[in-house]
């Protein structure tokens, strides 16, 4: 006996969108693993808690899977799981290696089998670019990487020397002789400046200031960017930044672009500093904000801008539940 598995998702919970996710998954797999309808055993199916318009199984039966067993079954709410998705296992009696089938937004279930791919996620300071990156990797299980820290890394360097972050030959002098990586441990990312983690330290607000002048000049840019696009390059990772889009990855797989009013981005950042201990004056860190936008923005080489083709998303009014669900659900659409 082998068993064969397989998920979809559905764009809306209707009975005719689960009928026709359920049949077009039962053929891929049928016509994958080259089976006969009556050397599948028994089907089993799961969906997830949000699908309430359909038996998948029923739906099965009406494809034509008519003399094996069948059954459906509702799984629990799981914080994070992907939303509106049927999954499937069929027990075959038949010598295969089984060739496990995944489609639409269940691709990235199984990244092994739906290849490697891209997210870019750019937008200001405060967006919610970060919080929503971190929890699209975890989702997805892939690296999340945070190319903020190493102009933040880049940044804290040249304070601590005293260089003048407008003296680009200086910048890049010194970039040569500092080792800055990017290293993970248990799946968090942590900035290492001459092998010494500065994770906490480059989210300092001085630190954040200098690393909008700092990441104006090309050289500093290309000398990161190369890193971004070989990790990039190696495996499926969600990155988050200012020109992912634009530049860093314009063909990514998925592109989005978060904005917000300068207020609630603003109070943002006041919050999570204050979380920290580190108090500050609401109003100034407001200006050094938009300050840092303008900057960014108007910087001559890759400003930050959002890609034609960025999936525009105002998260002024939005949880970081409703943001993470709308990016997911446009991935899922692409797919
Ligand atoms: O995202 P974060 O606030 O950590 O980024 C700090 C600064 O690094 C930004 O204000 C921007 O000037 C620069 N940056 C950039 N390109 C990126 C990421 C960050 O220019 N891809």
């Amino acid at each position: 006996m082998v068993v064969i598995r397989g998920a979809t998702t559905i764009p809306c919970d209707t009975k005719e969108e689960i009928q026709k996710a359920v049949s077009e998954l039962l053929e891929q797999i049928e016509s994958r693993n080259a089976l006969k309808r009556d050397e599948v055993v028994s089907l089993v199916f799961s969906s997830t808690c949000d699908i309430h318009s359909y038996y998948p199984a029923k739906a099965a039966r009406e494809t034509g899977f008519i003399s094996c067993s069948l059954f459906s079954a509702q799984e629990p709410e799981i914080d994070g799981a992907l939303p509106l998705c049927i999954r499937c296992m069929l027990f075959v009696e038949k010598n295969l290696a089984p060739s496990h089938v995944y489609l639409r937004g269940a691709k990235v279930l199984r990244k092994d089998l739906a290849g490697k791919f891209n997210v870019a996620i750019d937008g200001p300071a405060g967006s919610g670019k970060s919080t929503v990156a971190k929890r699209i990797a975890k989702d997805y299980n892939i690296l999340y990487l945070d190319t903020g820290a190493m102009y933040r890394a880049c940044a804290l360097k040249v304070l601590e020397m005293g260089i003048d972050p407008t003296d680009e030959a200086a910048i890049v002098a010194l970039m040569r002789d500092v080792k800055l990586d990017v290293v993970y441990e248990n799946g968090i990312q942590k900035t290492m400046l001459d092998g010494k983690d500065v994770s906490e330290e480059i989210r300092q607000n001085p630190v954040s200031m200098a690393s909008s002048s700092v990441s104006k000049h090309m050289s500093v840019r290309m000398h990161l960017v190369e890193k971004q696009r070989e990790i990039a390059g190696k495996m499926s990772c969600v990155l988050d930044g200012r020109d992912i889009g634009t530049f860093v990855l314009p063909d990514a797989d998925f592109k989005f672009y978060l904005t917000a009013s300068p207020d609630v981005r603003a109070k943002r950042r006041f919050d999570e500093l204050k979380a920290k201990g580190t108090e500050v004056d609401f109003g100034r860190l407001k200006e050094e904000i938009v300050h840092r936008d303008e900057q960014d923005m108007n910087r001559d080489f890759a400003p930050l801008k959002r890609a034609e083709d960025a999936v525009l998303i105002d998260t002024s009014d939005m949880t970081i539940d409703e943001v993470v669900a709308a990016i997911e659900r446009s991935m899922q659409e692409k797919i």
